[in-house]
C-alpha cells in the first residue's frame, strides 16, 4: 500500500482479488489520470469485518472516492455450505466500508452487487428496478441478502445525507487471478482447474449438476489480442484504447456514472450460454480429448439470472465485449502459464 498524494484519491478494496488485479492492471496500464492516485488494498492492509482497522484504513488514506470490491465470494457449492458466514462476514464489512467512506467525507462509493442477488422466480430479462422483488435463490441467500443490504444503505446515504454511495451489478465473472479451487470457486475457474487435471492424469471431466443452467459472463480484463478500432463519440472507457470489460467499465462508474441506482455490467442477453457450451468452450481451449460426463447429483444452482444490459447500452450504445471463446482462452492461458502461484 503507498502513501497517496493526488487530488483524487481511489481506494479500491478487494485489489488482490480477481476484480482488483483487473482494475490494477488497466491502471497501470494507462487508465490513471494525472492527479490520480489509486490505493489497492487486500485484507492484509485491513481486515474489514473489523470495525476499527477499516476506520484507521480510510483514516489512513483518506479517499475521495471509493471502489468497494472487498467480500467473502465464492461459487455455488462454497455458498451452498456457508450462507451463515457469507451474509456476517459481508454484512460486516458493507456497513464498515461505508460507513468508514461516510465518516471521512468520500465523495463517491461504488460497490459491487451480483447478477446472482435477484429473485429466483421472476420475469426475464432482470433489471436493475427488480432486486428487492422476491427471494433470491435458496443456495445463496446469505451472500445474496447481503449485497442486497448495500443497495439499500446507498439509498439512506442519498436520503440523510445526499451522498453519491452506488452499486454495481456484474454478471458471472471470470479471467486472471481467478480462485481456481474447485471446491470453492465459481464454475469457470473451477472447469479449467478440473480440465488441467483431467489432462494431467489420463482422466474423465466431470461437469457437476446438467449442464443445462445458462449463465452471462464478463471478462474481468481486455481482451489481448483485441484490435485497437477506436470509436469516435463514445464514452471515455472506449476511447482510452481498445478497452472494454469489467475493469473498464468499473472506472467508466467512478467517473461518469452519477446514480444512486445500481447499473448491471453485463453482456446481452444473446450472450449467454448453458454450463455445458461453458465446459465445451473450455474442452476446446486446453484442447481437451478426454471422456465429459455430468454428475447430476450435484446442484444445478439457480437456473438462470438474465439480466438486461439496456441501461449499459443507452450510456455506452458502442460498447464492445471480449467474444467470450477468446476470453476463455486467454483465460485458460494464464492459468496454465501460472499454474504454481495461481489460486486453487
Ligand atoms: P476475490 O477474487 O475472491 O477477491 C476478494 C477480495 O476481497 C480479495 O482482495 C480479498 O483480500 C478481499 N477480502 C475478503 N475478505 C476480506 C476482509 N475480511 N478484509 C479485507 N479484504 C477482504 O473476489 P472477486 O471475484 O474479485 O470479487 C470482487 C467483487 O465482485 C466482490 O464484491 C464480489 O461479490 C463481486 N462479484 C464477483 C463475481 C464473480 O463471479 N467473481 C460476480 C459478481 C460480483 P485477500 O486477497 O487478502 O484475501
Ligand atoms: P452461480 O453462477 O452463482 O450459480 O455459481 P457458479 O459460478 O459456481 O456456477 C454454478 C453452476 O455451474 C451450477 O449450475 C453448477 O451445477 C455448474 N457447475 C458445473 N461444474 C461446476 C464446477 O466445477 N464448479 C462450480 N462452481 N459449478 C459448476
Amino acid at each position: 500500500m503507498g502513501e497517496p498524494q493526488g487530488s483524487m484519491r481511489i481506494l479500491v478494496t478487494g485489489g488482490s482479488g480477481l476484480v482488483g488485479r483487473a482494475i490494477q492492471k488497466v491502471v497501470a496500464d494507462g487508465a490513471r489520470l494525472p492527479g490520480e492516485d489509486w490505493v489497492f488494498v487486500s485484507s492484509k492492509d485491513a481486515d474489514l469485518t473489523d470495525a476499527a482497522q477499516t476506520r484507521a484504513l480510510f483514516e489512513k488514506v483518506r479517499p475521495t472516492h471509493v471502489i468497494h470490491l472487498a467480500a467473502m465470494v465464492g461459487g455455488l457449492f462454497r455458498n451452498i455450505k456457508y450462507n451463515l458466514d457469507f451474509w456476517r462476514k459481508n454484512i460486516h464489512i458493507n456497513d464498515n466500508v461505508l460507513h468508514s467512506a461516510f465518516e471521512v467525507g468520500a465523495q463517491k462509493v461504488v460497490s459491487c452487487l451480483s447478477t446472482c442477488i435477484f429473485p429466483d422466480k421472476t420475469s426475464y430479462p432482470i433489471d436493475e428496478t427488480m432486486i428487492h422483488n422476491g427471494p433470491p435463490h435458496s443456495s445463496n441467500f446469505g451472500y445474496s441478502y447481503a449485497k442486497r443490504m448495500i443497495d439499500v444503505q446507498n439509498r439512506a446515504y442519498f436520503q440523510q445525507h445526499g451522498c453519491t454511495f452506488t452499486a454495481v451489478i456484474p454478471t458471472n465473472v471470470f479471467g486472471p487471478h481467478d480462485n481456481f479451487s474447485i471446491e470453492d470457486g465459481h464454475v469457470l475457474p473451477g472447469l479449467i482447474h478440473k480440465v488441467h487435471l483431467a489432462k494431467s492424469r489420463s482422466s474423465a471431466l466431470t461437469v457437476w449438476g446438467t449442464g443445462r443452467p445458462r449463465r452471462q459472463f464478463i471478462y474481468s480484463l481486455v481482451g489481448a489480442a483485441r484490435g485497437t478500432a477506436v470509436p469516435q463519440n463514445v464514452s471515455w472507457s472506449c476511447r482510452a484504447g481498445c478497452g472494454e470489460d469489467l475493469a473498464r467499465l468499473f472506472i467508466w462508474v467512478l467517473r461518469e456514472y452519477n446514480e444512486v441506482e445500481p447499473i448491471i455490467l453485463s453482456v446481452g442477453e444473446e450472450d449467454e450460454v448453458s454450463i455445458q457450451e461453458v465446459a465445451e468452450a473450455v474442452v476446446e481451449a486446453m484442447d481437451f480429448h478426454g471422456e465429459v460426463t455430468f454428475d447430476t447429483t450435484k446442484s444445478d444452482g439457480q437456473f438462470k439470472k438474465t439480466a438486461s444490459n439496456g441501461k449499459l447500452r443507452a450510456y455506452l450504445p458502442d460498447f464492445r465485449f471480449t467474444p467470450f471463446k477468446q476470453a476463455v482462452q486467454e483465460t485458460c492461458a494464464w492459468f496454465t502459464d501460472n499454474y504454481e502461484q495461481a489460486r486453487k
